[in-house]
């Protein structure tokens, strides 16, 4: 069985009976979400974790507080360094715009760096409908793109197969011979690709943060392909979300340390490429071209509705790591994205094309996890429970969902109806439990879909109000 089978168009429901039945998926998520998690919490450990984090929490309000301010100085510094600026109000402005310059450059050949805000446009088939060759030059996303999948980490794009998976794919598609060596592997893709490096026209890139103070854009990577993909071509496009600001060069070495220790647990990345305009006369590597997009696609919303909190993720992929909705499900199940805690609080947000948009926000059991693992102190928590409750203030909780919560409040606005039903539940689940011996292992629809994975346990014998009270009347007999 392939490590994704999933349909990313199948209802909410569909999607995650799918990832829950293949147990390779949970294989490969486990070896590589705790191997992530591990490697975070000693990397973090190694300096003071906390004093890091605050920090980049403060200077992440700064710039949601001074955004306008902070864009516009970008936008006058790239310019004045030769590159251009434009800007997209949405996913079809932002295509458009790059496809312009595609056009207009001559441009047939497009090698990429990982960049989830391409993914968030579908940028790679507005290009490939338009008659142009897009190569991703990650190794993870290589590897996602032979396969004809989307990533399922925003780290970590192939986090859902494993080694085995690889190989298989690499014989099928690079007619390689049976290896399971990442090395020999490797070393197929990296002869590949180095011929699409040194052929094509433009570079496209996504950007891990932007310094307004210089115009700068930053890209992160472990295999160098972000600084060729931004040098060698003749023209160069990064595309970012208008929230990637970052005021000063110091604050941009401060994310880039929460972002390292906080993805993959290393002290500092093997790449760390800053590109601020054109080549310059004299200079001899460099793109002709540079350009900049900068996007909208709901983030302005986002921030209007309240929950401008999210616009200061960083995209390590800590939570994702640390959440137990992931790790079971992956990433495709949410059939968006962005995925995990984070992808649950944004892809409803977002003007995306995901099918039940509505279920990712009670995908997670509110553990708190995440919030405790992402380095900008994101109440994630806290937000999906705001969107569950926007959810009600508009109407749109399910017939079931409000039954439950009528009846829960009918019990708990008077004493003696709560005693009464703590009473009844404990009659009821004792009675039911008597009969398959013990514990229940079938409840009738619809809480048949607790019990069709787990056992549901009787309610405890006596109220913790009369096990209080017999434990005082016993201490005064003593
Ligand atoms: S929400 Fe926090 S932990 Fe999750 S990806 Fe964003 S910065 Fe990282």
């Amino acid at each position: 069985m392939a490590t994704s089978t999933i349909d990313l168009y199948a209802p909410y429901d569909e999607r995650v009976r799918t990832a829950l039945n293949n147990p390779h998926l949970k294989t490969a998520l486990n070896r590589s979400t705790i191997r992530l998690s591990n490697q975070r919490v000693a990397s973090m450990g190694a300096v003071d974790g906390q004093l890091l984090r605050d920090q980049t929490r403060q200077m992440k309000e700064y710039v949601l507080r001074h955004l306008p301010d902070l864009l516009e100085q970008f936008e006058a510094n790239i310019k004045a360094n030769g590159g251009h600026v434009h800007w997209a109000r949405d996913a079809a402005e932002a295509n458009q715009i790059v496809l312009e310059i595609a056009r207009r450059t001559n441009s047939q050949k497009v090698v990429k760096s990982k960049s989830m805000a391409t993914e968030e446009i579908h940028l790679n088939h507005a290009l490939e409908e338009a008659g142009m060759v897009v190569m991703e030059t990650d190794l993870g996303e290589y590897i996602i793109q032979l396969a004809g999948e989307p990533p399922s980490h925003i780290v970590a794009p192939v986090v859902h197969k494993r080694l085995e998976d690889i190989s298989a794919l690499f014989q099928e598609k690079l007619d390689m011979p049976p290896t399971f060596d990442p090395e020999v592997m490797c070393a197929v893709a990296r002869q590949r690709l180095r011929q699409e490096f040194l052929t094509a026209d433009m570079g496209i890139s996504g950007c891990n943060f932007a310094i307004a103070e210089t115009g700068t854009v930053c890209i992160v990577t472990n295999e160098g392909n972000g600084r060729m993909i931004s040098a060698m071509p003749r023209v160069y496009v990064a595309l970012m979300g208008l929230e990637k600001m970052v005021p000063t060069v110091e604050d941009a070495i401060l994310q880039y340390q929460a972002l390292v220790r906080s993805s993959t647990g290393q002290s500092c990345s093997v790449y760390l490429s800053m590109s601020s305009g054109p080549r310059k006369l004299g200079d001899t590597e460099g793109p002709e071209e540079f350009h900049v997009v900068i996007m909208d696609n709901g983030r302005s919303d986002m921030l209007e509705r309240g929950y401008g909190e999210a616009l200061m993720c960083i995209r390590c992929g800590a939570c994702l790591n640390v959440c137990p909705v992931y790790r079971e499900i992956g990433g495709h199940a949410y059939g968006s994205t962005y995925s995990g805690p984070i992808g649950a609080v944004i892809s409803p947000l977002l003007p995306a094309h995901v099918t039940n948009p509505e279920k990712l926000p009670h995908a997670s059991t509110l553990c708190g996890a995440c919030r405790d693992a992402c380095p900008v102190k994101i109440d994630l928590p806290r937000l999906l429970v705001d969107l569950r409750a926007d959810q009600v203030e508009d109407g749109k909780a399910s017939w079931l969902d409000r039954q439950a919560m009528q009846g829960f409040l009918f019990a708990m606005r008077d004493r003696k109806r709560y005693e009464q039903a703590g009473k009844l539940a404990n009659l009821g689940t004792t009675m039911m439990a008597s009969l398959s011996g013990g514990t229940i292992k079938v409840l009738p629809p619809p809480l048949s879909a607790w019990t069709n994975s787990r056992d549901f346990p009787a309610f405890a014998k006596k109220s913790f109000r009369e096990q209080w009270a017999e434990r005082l009347s016993r201490r005064k007999t003593v």
